[in-house]
């Protein structure tokens, strides 16, 4: 059996919900942003992690990287549950634990420059000199497909494709073994987004990198992910290879999700048109997260929560009707 780069065992995060008067009061409720959350990922994958807005997927990548602090569960990774680390702990873990954001500008000093900037992280981590840190800097430029030139040039200087490969250059300078890509590409058009991506599975072989790769366009997940996870309500409700989740998709709401993708095929018998909006997952919701929208949903679904279960191999499902 495979041992996971990292592994992710129920894990709980909630925010606050305010009423009218905001802060001024405690929180009038508590939304389960992320609840019983699994997910394994191994080494030189990519993961493509799906749902709508609101389902979790950024809770969940961001608590990997330490920028959400969890109120439960497990984040296992060489030895180490990150949710039980103090940033001390944490710094030395950051240099195998990376991120590229959506939007990679407001995530860096607008007055630094982009070689000081991609030194940072080698300086904090204390790896090198400045000759063999300068020359890190040039090398990964030219890798993304930035030119040495860049390195004295500012960030808001560059398009914003350049922009995003120099975000992926940040994550990569120290040689990461996982980078977390949330929407990495979504704000730029469709021909820069190729350019981008295929250069990221191309380093991806190159240094063997493990992705969590968020994204909100299905075709996209599916061109470039391994394995596939789907999300809803702060659960994975369906998990498989990329292609079986495709020829094979059980989940109800992964075929409502898929069927409103014009361009995505699935086999299914009928197809199930998603309505309504996301509800909120308080402490005092219960069943199955889909109960409020499925068509298939019964009295059992409304009460009680089904558990993700291998059906087929490597492909699981959380459903009370399917795998029975
Ligand atoms: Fe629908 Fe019930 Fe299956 Fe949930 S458990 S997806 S409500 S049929």
């Amino acid at each position: 059996m495979r041992t996971p780069l990292l592994e992710i065992k129920n894990l709980q995060k909630k925010y606050p919900i305010y009423g009218p008067l905001g802060k001024l009061f405690p929180p009038k409720t508590y939304m389960n942003a992320v609840s019983g959350m699994q997910l394994q990922l191994f080494e030189g994958e990519t993961y493509g992690l799906v749902g709508e807005s609101g389902c979790g997927k950024s809770t969940t990548g961001r608590s990997i990287v330490g920028l959400v602090k969890p109120e439960g569960g497990e984040i296992l990774y060489n030895g180490h549950d990150l949710t039980k680390l103090n940033d001390k702990e944490f710094r030395p873990l950051r240099r195998d634990l990376q991120m590229v954001f959506q939007d990679t500008l407001s995530s860096m000093n607008p007055r630094q420059r982009i070689g000081p900037l991609l030194e940072e992280p080698m300086v904090i981590q204390g790896i090198g000199d400045p000759a063999s840190r300068r020359a890190a800097v040039i090398d990964i430029l030219q890798k993304v497909g930035l030119a040495e030139e860049h390195y004295f040039r500012y960030p808001h200087e560059l398009s914003g494709g350049q922009v995003q490969r120099l975000g992926i250059a940040r994550a990569l300078i120290i040689n990461p073994k996982l980078i977390v890509c949330d929407e990495p590409v979504s704000a730029l058009d469709v021909s820069i987004q190729a350019q981008i991506l295929n250069m990221l599975t191309g380093l991806q072989k190159e240094m063997n990198l493990s992705l969590l790769f968020i994204y909100h366009d299905i075709g996209v997940v599916r061109y470039i992910s391994h394995r596939i996870g789907v999300m809803y309500l702060g659960s994975l409700v369906e998990e498989a290879e990329t292609e079986e989740l495709f020829s094979n998709t059980l989940h109800p709401y992964t075929q409502a999700l898929f069927a409103s993708v014009p361009d995505v095929s699935v086999k299914t018998e009928k197809k199930i048109a998603l309505k309504g909006e996301l509800p909120v997952r308080t402490d005092e919701f219960k069943g199955c997260v889909f109960h409020t929208r499925c068509p298939y949903a019964n009295d059992h679904c409304r009460e009680a929560m089904p558990e993700l279960r291998e059906v087929r191999p490597g492909h699981k499902v959380a459903c009370h009707l399917i795998g029975r």
